[in-house]
């Protein structure tokens, strides 16, 4: 018998926010990111517990869409999402990929976090590794950490000489408007921990066995460089902010604000695909009596 599914009703707004989350996180219009209070909710006038109520009921509208994206990438269509994240260690970006991520169909994922480059992909140029990672038709891509590690940790370290990192931004946003004309929505997304919150991120992972296995002493290191990042951070904010591939910021320090704000997001990215049922492929009627005929 075939599975009816009812078409995914227009949700009304939410009521936590007094602005769309679309408006109120874009970096556009934000406090410079050394000034950026990572507990702030802009546009969101909820808390803590209404946004977790929330996230259960835009969790399910994230599920519905998810699903007809990838129903219209087995019909042919070759549109996919992209979601970006970028932050400081401790920053909670494997959490917004467990939590985000995990409200949808993970066969509809394809989630590629990006370390240190290997030999074989230093052998290539910086974007190689990040076109063979892209999302397929119909998926949503995550990406824990990205290309822009290579005017991050690259730039505060001068890995390459500075002509050499200097014109990436230039080739990132060239890069983003050609996966976006192939049909690639991409969304960038800043989460930003205060140094206070890290200091007790990290220390609380040197406290649990349970968390040992996340601490890093290299993550120590890197934060005597925070300025230096943070500078880096406006760089790309002032330089990669673009319509096509727009960047957001989010406070790490609340969690579940993270997550609704990020949940949000997406679900606005695919409501701008203007998303339907794919129709059948076959003939409807001839099915319907063939069907009704076992
Ligand atoms: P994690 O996300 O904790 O697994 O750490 C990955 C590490 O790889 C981080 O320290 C990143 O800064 C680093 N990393 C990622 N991409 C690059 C890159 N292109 N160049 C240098 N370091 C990188
Ligand atoms: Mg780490």
């Amino acid at each position: 018998m075939a599975k009816k599914k009812k078409a995914t009703p227009a949700e009304p707004p939410t009521t936590g926010w007094s602005v769309p989350a679309w408006e109120a996180l874009r970096a556009s219009t934000a406090d410079p990111v050394a000034r950026y209070d990572p507990k702030a909710t802009p546009g969101y006038t909820g808390n803590k517990a209404s946004a977790a109520a929330e996230l259960t009921s835009r969790g399910q509208r994230l599920a519905d869409l998810q699903e007809m994206l990838f129903a219209n990438g087995r019909s042919g269509d070759h549109r996919s999402v992209l979601l970006v994240i970028q932050g400081m260690d401790t920053a909670g970006k494997g959490g917004i990929v467990r939590h985000v991520g995990g409200m949808v169909d993970p066969q509809g994922l394809a989630i590629k976090g990006f370390g240190k480059p290997t030999p074989e992909e230093l052998s290539h140029d910086f974007l190689w590794r990040i076109h063979r990672a892209l999302p397929a038709a119909g998926r949503i891509g995550i990406f824990d950490r990205s290309h822009y590690e290579d005017v991050l940790p690259v730039r505060v370290h001068n890995l390459v000489p500075e002509e050499v990192w200097s014109q990436r931004y230039e080739l990132i946003n060239q890069f983003e408007r050609e996966v976006t004309e192939a049909g690639t929505t991409i969304i960038k997304l800043l989460l930003v921990v205060s140094k206070d919150e890290q200091k007790q991120r990290l220390t609380d992972r040197l406290n649990n066995p349970a968390k040992y296995w996340k601490y890093n002493p290299a993550d120590i290191d890197e934060r005597a460089y925070w300025d230096a990042y943070l500078e880096a951070y406006q760089a790309i904010l002032d330089k990669t902010d673009t319509d096509v591939a727009p960047w957001f910021i989010v406070g790490a320090d609340r969690k579940w604000f993270s997550r609704l704000a990020v949940c949000e997001l997406l679900i606005s990215a695919l409501e701008g695909l203007n998303l339907d049922w794919p129709p059948p492929t076959f003939d409807l009627a001839v099915e319907q009596a063939r069907a009704a005929a076992l």
